[in-house]
Protein backbone atom coordinates (compact mmCIF):
# COMPACT_ATOMS: atom_id res chain seq x y z
CA UNK A 1 0.00 0.00 0.00
CA UNK A 2 2.54 2.87 0.81
CA UNK A 3 5.53 0.82 -0.71
CA UNK A 4 6.71 1.99 -3.82
CA UNK A 5 4.83 5.31 -3.51
CA UNK A 6 6.65 8.38 -4.39
CA UNK A 7 6.10 11.55 -1.96
CA UNK A 8 7.33 14.82 -1.83
CA UNK A 9 8.35 16.26 1.72
CA UNK A 10 8.40 19.90 2.03
CA UNK A 11 11.41 21.59 4.49
CA UNK A 12 12.65 18.07 4.78
CA UNK A 13 16.91 19.26 5.39
CA UNK A 14 16.02 19.46 8.91
CA UNK A 15 13.69 18.55 12.08
CA UNK A 16 10.12 16.99 11.67
CA UNK A 17 10.40 17.35 7.61
CA UNK A 18 13.56 15.04 8.16
CA UNK A 19 12.05 13.18 10.22
CA UNK A 20 9.09 12.32 8.43
CA UNK A 21 10.89 11.94 5.22
CA UNK A 22 12.29 9.16 7.01
CA UNK A 23 8.72 7.56 8.09
CA UNK A 24 8.09 7.64 4.76
CA UNK A 25 11.65 6.32 3.34
CA UNK A 26 10.91 3.05 5.93
CA UNK A 27 7.45 2.58 4.98
CA UNK A 28 8.67 2.26 1.51
CA UNK A 29 8.31 5.12 -0.22
CA UNK A 30 10.49 7.02 -2.60
CA UNK A 31 11.10 10.48 -1.47
CA UNK A 32 12.20 13.78 -2.64
CA UNK A 33 13.94 15.50 -0.13
CA UNK A 34 13.90 19.56 -0.49
CA UNK A 35 14.96 22.54 2.05
CA UNK A 36 17.97 24.38 2.82
CA UNK A 37 21.36 23.42 3.70
CA UNK A 38 24.75 22.08 3.32
CA UNK A 39 25.38 20.60 0.30
CA UNK A 40 27.33 17.86 1.44
CA UNK A 41 25.28 17.24 4.27
CA UNK A 42 21.91 17.23 2.61
CA UNK A 43 23.88 14.64 -0.03
CA UNK A 44 25.11 12.57 2.70
CA UNK A 45 21.28 12.34 4.19
CA UNK A 46 20.00 11.34 0.95
CA UNK A 47 22.53 8.71 0.96
CA UNK A 48 21.81 7.65 3.97
CA UNK A 49 18.12 7.34 3.95
CA UNK A 50 18.48 5.07 0.41
CA UNK A 51 21.28 2.77 2.23
CA UNK A 52 18.65 2.35 5.57
CA UNK A 53 15.65 1.48 3.50
CA UNK A 54 16.36 0.82 0.10
CA UNK A 55 13.77 3.18 -1.72
CA UNK A 56 14.87 5.88 -4.00
CA UNK A 57 15.78 9.37 -2.42
CA UNK A 58 16.73 12.64 -4.69
CA UNK A 59 16.42 16.51 -3.82
CA UNK A 60 15.31 19.31 -5.06
CA UNK A 61 16.36 22.74 -3.35
CA UNK A 62 13.29 24.70 -4.87
CA UNK A 63 12.55 27.80 -2.74
CA UNK A 64 9.12 27.73 -1.40
CA UNK A 65 8.71 30.82 -0.86
CA UNK A 66 8.94 31.05 -4.96
CA UNK A 67 5.95 29.39 -6.85
CA UNK A 68 7.81 29.01 -10.32
CA UNK A 69 10.34 26.71 -7.99
CA UNK A 70 7.41 24.79 -6.79
CA UNK A 71 5.96 23.85 -10.30
CA UNK A 72 9.97 22.49 -10.89
CA UNK A 73 9.73 20.99 -7.85
CA UNK A 74 6.28 18.80 -8.66
CA UNK A 75 7.18 18.28 -12.25
CA UNK A 76 10.64 17.24 -11.46
CA UNK A 77 9.90 14.39 -9.24
CA UNK A 78 6.74 13.16 -11.27
CA UNK A 79 9.66 13.11 -14.28
CA UNK A 80 12.37 11.18 -12.15
CA UNK A 81 9.96 8.71 -9.69
CA UNK A 82 7.08 8.11 -12.09
CA UNK A 83 4.16 10.07 -10.10
CA UNK A 84 3.42 12.09 -7.48
CA UNK A 85 1.48 9.91 -5.01
CA UNK A 86 2.06 12.09 -1.02
CA UNK A 87 2.81 15.50 -0.70
CA UNK A 88 3.69 16.39 2.87
CA UNK A 89 3.84 20.38 2.85
CA UNK A 90 5.98 21.33 6.14
CA UNK A 91 8.11 23.77 4.99
CA UNK A 92 7.65 26.54 7.25
CA UNK A 93 9.62 29.57 9.54
CA UNK A 94 8.75 31.27 12.25
CA UNK A 95 9.13 35.25 13.60
CA UNK A 96 8.33 36.33 16.82
CA UNK A 97 7.44 40.19 17.57
CA UNK A 98 4.42 42.13 18.68
CA UNK A 99 2.16 42.76 15.58
CA UNK A 100 3.03 47.15 15.76
CA UNK A 101 7.10 45.77 14.79
CA UNK A 102 6.10 42.62 13.03
CA UNK A 103 8.47 43.27 10.18
CA UNK A 104 6.13 43.48 6.65
CA UNK A 105 8.73 41.23 4.69
CA UNK A 106 8.72 38.73 7.59
CA UNK A 107 4.80 38.53 7.39
CA UNK A 108 5.22 38.04 3.23
CA UNK A 109 7.60 35.70 3.60
CA UNK A 110 6.04 33.15 6.40
CA UNK A 111 2.45 33.75 4.66
CA UNK A 112 4.00 32.45 1.47
CA UNK A 113 6.43 29.76 2.67
CA UNK A 114 3.90 28.43 5.68
CA UNK A 115 0.63 28.79 3.77
CA UNK A 116 0.53 29.56 0.06
CA UNK A 117 3.43 26.87 -0.92
CA UNK A 118 0.88 24.28 0.46
CA UNK A 119 -1.73 25.86 -1.88
CA UNK A 120 0.96 25.27 -5.11
CA UNK A 121 1.84 21.99 -4.34
CA UNK A 122 -1.30 20.78 -3.79
CA UNK A 123 -2.83 22.19 -7.29
CA UNK A 124 -0.07 21.07 -9.26
CA UNK A 125 -0.24 17.53 -7.72
CA UNK A 126 -3.70 17.18 -7.44
CA UNK A 127 -4.86 16.67 -11.37
CA UNK A 128 -2.06 13.24 -10.64
CA UNK A 129 -3.71 11.80 -7.70
CA UNK A 130 -6.77 12.12 -9.28
CA UNK A 131 -6.34 10.53 -12.53
CA UNK A 132 -4.62 7.84 -10.35
CA UNK A 133 -7.34 7.53 -7.67
CA UNK A 134 -4.97 7.28 -5.01
CA UNK A 135 -3.14 10.21 -3.05
CA UNK A 136 -2.44 11.80 0.32
CA UNK A 137 -1.57 15.33 0.77
CA UNK A 138 -0.59 15.93 4.90
CA UNK A 139 -0.25 19.33 5.07
CA UNK A 140 2.10 20.01 8.58
CA UNK A 141 0.38 23.14 10.43
CA UNK A 142 0.41 23.82 14.39
CA UNK A 143 -1.23 23.63 17.58
CA UNK A 144 -0.86 27.40 16.37
CA UNK A 145 -3.49 26.10 14.03
CA UNK A 146 -6.21 26.12 16.17
CA UNK A 147 -4.95 28.66 19.18
CA UNK A 148 -3.14 31.75 19.19
CA UNK A 149 -0.29 32.90 21.39
CA UNK A 150 0.85 36.62 21.21
CA UNK A 151 3.94 37.78 18.99
CA UNK A 152 3.23 35.12 16.50
CA UNK A 153 0.54 37.12 14.48
CA UNK A 154 1.77 35.71 11.07
CA UNK A 155 2.70 32.22 12.38
CA UNK A 156 -0.53 31.67 13.81
CA UNK A 157 -2.40 33.14 11.07
CA UNK A 158 -0.70 31.20 8.30
CA UNK A 159 -1.42 27.96 10.17
CA UNK A 160 -5.28 28.98 11.16
CA UNK A 161 -5.39 29.22 6.91
CA UNK A 162 -3.32 25.94 6.36
CA UNK A 163 -6.83 24.32 8.32
CA UNK A 164 -8.98 25.96 5.75
CA UNK A 165 -6.87 24.76 2.79
CA UNK A 166 -7.07 21.26 4.20
CA UNK A 167 -10.50 21.03 4.45
CA UNK A 168 -11.56 22.84 0.86
CA UNK A 169 -8.47 20.13 -0.77
CA UNK A 170 -10.37 17.24 1.42
CA UNK A 171 -13.75 17.79 -0.23
CA UNK A 172 -12.60 18.42 -3.47
CA UNK A 173 -10.90 15.32 -3.25
CA UNK A 174 -13.08 13.24 -1.83
CA UNK A 175 -14.15 11.00 -4.47
CA UNK A 176 -11.35 10.68 -6.47
CA UNK A 177 -9.34 8.36 -3.30
CA UNK A 178 -7.13 11.56 -2.13
CA UNK A 179 -7.18 12.37 1.30
CA UNK A 180 -5.99 15.51 2.55
CA UNK A 181 -5.20 15.92 6.61
CA UNK A 182 -3.63 18.32 8.84
CA UNK A 183 -1.16 17.08 11.51
CA UNK A 184 -1.39 20.23 14.61
CA UNK A 185 1.87 19.18 16.41
CA UNK A 186 2.81 20.80 19.86
CA UNK A 187 6.18 21.81 20.29
CA UNK A 188 9.16 20.03 18.85
CA UNK A 189 12.65 20.94 19.83
CA UNK A 190 13.80 21.22 16.65
CA UNK A 191 15.91 24.40 14.83
CA UNK A 192 12.87 26.24 14.43
CA UNK A 193 11.95 26.08 18.13
CA UNK A 194 15.63 26.81 19.19
CA UNK A 195 15.99 29.53 17.55
CA UNK A 196 13.00 31.66 18.50
CA UNK A 197 14.17 30.91 22.50
CA UNK A 198 16.52 33.94 22.76
CA UNK A 199 13.74 35.90 20.33
CA UNK A 200 10.69 35.33 22.76
CA UNK A 201 13.05 36.14 25.53
CA UNK A 202 13.65 39.36 24.30
CA UNK A 203 9.58 39.83 22.96
CA UNK A 204 8.44 38.83 26.98
CA UNK A 205 12.10 40.36 28.92
CA UNK A 206 12.83 36.73 30.69
CA UNK A 207 15.50 34.58 30.69
CA UNK A 208 15.63 31.83 27.38
CA UNK A 209 15.27 28.83 30.38
CA UNK A 210 11.44 30.75 31.78
CA UNK A 211 10.68 30.69 27.82
CA UNK A 212 11.41 26.95 27.91
CA UNK A 213 8.85 25.99 31.33
CA UNK A 214 6.95 28.88 31.43
CA UNK A 215 6.11 29.71 27.53
CA UNK A 216 6.97 26.49 25.18
CA UNK A 217 5.86 23.93 27.55
CA UNK A 218 3.70 25.75 29.92
CA UNK A 219 0.58 24.70 27.91
CA UNK A 220 2.03 21.23 26.76
CA UNK A 221 0.23 19.30 29.65
CA UNK A 222 3.04 16.36 29.56
CA UNK A 223 5.50 18.89 30.08
CA UNK A 224 7.22 17.19 27.10
CA UNK A 225 8.68 18.02 23.84
CA UNK A 226 6.67 16.02 20.64
CA UNK A 227 9.29 13.87 18.81
CA UNK A 228 9.52 13.81 15.03
CA UNK A 229 9.40 10.37 15.50
CA UNK A 230 5.88 10.68 16.93
CA UNK A 231 4.62 12.65 14.02
CA UNK A 232 6.50 10.74 10.89
CA UNK A 233 4.39 7.79 12.54
CA UNK A 234 1.34 9.66 12.15
CA UNK A 235 2.28 10.98 8.26
CA UNK A 236 2.95 6.86 7.71
CA UNK A 237 -0.19 6.25 8.55
CA UNK A 238 -2.31 8.82 6.73
CA UNK A 239 -0.66 7.47 3.86
CA UNK A 240 -2.11 3.74 4.57
CA UNK A 241 -4.88 2.87 3.07
CA UNK A 242 -6.48 1.80 7.17
CA UNK A 243 -6.78 5.39 6.83
CA UNK A 244 -8.68 6.28 3.60
CA UNK A 245 -11.47 7.74 5.67
CA UNK A 246 -9.85 10.14 7.74
CA UNK A 247 -9.99 13.49 5.62
CA UNK A 248 -10.29 17.25 5.99
CA UNK A 249 -9.23 16.82 9.75
CA UNK A 250 -6.61 18.47 11.80
CA UNK A 251 -5.10 15.98 14.25
CA UNK A 252 -3.19 17.56 17.35
CA UNK A 253 -0.10 15.91 18.28
CA UNK A 254 0.41 17.97 21.04
CA UNK A 255 0.91 16.89 24.55
CA UNK A 256 -2.88 18.40 25.53
CA UNK A 257 -2.18 21.87 24.38
CA UNK A 258 -5.28 22.53 22.61
CA UNK A 259 -7.27 20.26 25.67
CA UNK A 260 -7.11 23.16 28.10
P1 LIG B 1 13.18 23.51 10.93
O1 LIG B 1 13.65 24.92 10.92
O2 LIG B 1 13.97 22.48 11.66
O3 LIG B 1 12.99 22.99 9.43
C1 LIG B 1 12.37 23.78 8.47
C2 LIG B 1 12.66 23.21 7.11
O4 LIG B 1 12.07 24.05 6.13
C3 LIG B 1 14.16 23.13 6.77
O5 LIG B 1 14.41 21.99 5.99
C4 LIG B 1 14.37 24.40 5.95
O6 LIG B 1 15.49 24.33 5.07
C5 LIG B 1 13.07 24.43 5.20
N1 LIG B 1 12.75 25.73 4.64
C6 LIG B 1 12.67 26.93 5.26
N2 LIG B 1 12.40 27.89 4.38
C7 LIG B 1 12.29 27.28 3.16
C8 LIG B 1 12.03 27.74 1.86
N3 LIG B 1 11.82 29.04 1.59
N4 LIG B 1 12.02 26.84 0.86
C9 LIG B 1 12.26 25.53 1.10
N5 LIG B 1 12.52 25.05 2.31
C10 LIG B 1 12.52 25.92 3.33
O7 LIG B 1 11.68 23.58 11.45
P2 LIG B 1 10.69 22.46 12.04
O8 LIG B 1 10.49 22.77 13.48
O9 LIG B 1 11.10 21.12 11.64
O10 LIG B 1 9.35 22.90 11.31
C11 LIG B 1 8.80 22.19 10.24
C12 LIG B 1 7.32 22.51 10.14
O11 LIG B 1 6.67 22.09 11.33
C13 LIG B 1 7.03 24.00 9.97
O12 LIG B 1 5.95 24.19 9.08
C14 LIG B 1 6.61 24.40 11.37
O13 LIG B 1 5.75 25.50 11.37
C15 LIG B 1 5.90 23.15 11.85
N6 LIG B 1 5.80 23.04 13.30
C16 LIG B 1 6.91 23.02 14.08
C17 LIG B 1 6.76 22.89 15.45
C18 LIG B 1 7.93 22.84 16.37
O14 LIG B 1 7.72 22.93 17.59
N7 LIG B 1 9.14 22.68 15.89
C19 LIG B 1 5.48 22.83 16.01
C20 LIG B 1 4.38 22.85 15.17
C21 LIG B 1 4.54 22.96 13.81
Amino acid sequence: MTQGKNAIVTGSTSGIGLGIAEALAGAGMNVMLNGFGDADEIEATRTGLEARHGVKVAYHGADMSKPEAIEDLVSSTAAGFGSVDVVVNNAGIQNVAPIEAFPTEKWDAILAINLSSAFHTTRLALPGMKERTWGRIVNIASAHGLVASPFKSAYVAAKHGMLGLTKTVALEAAEFGVTCNAICPGYVLTPLVETQIPDTAKARGISEEAVVRDVLLAAQATKQFVTVEQLGALAVFLCSDQAAQITGTALPVDGGWTAH
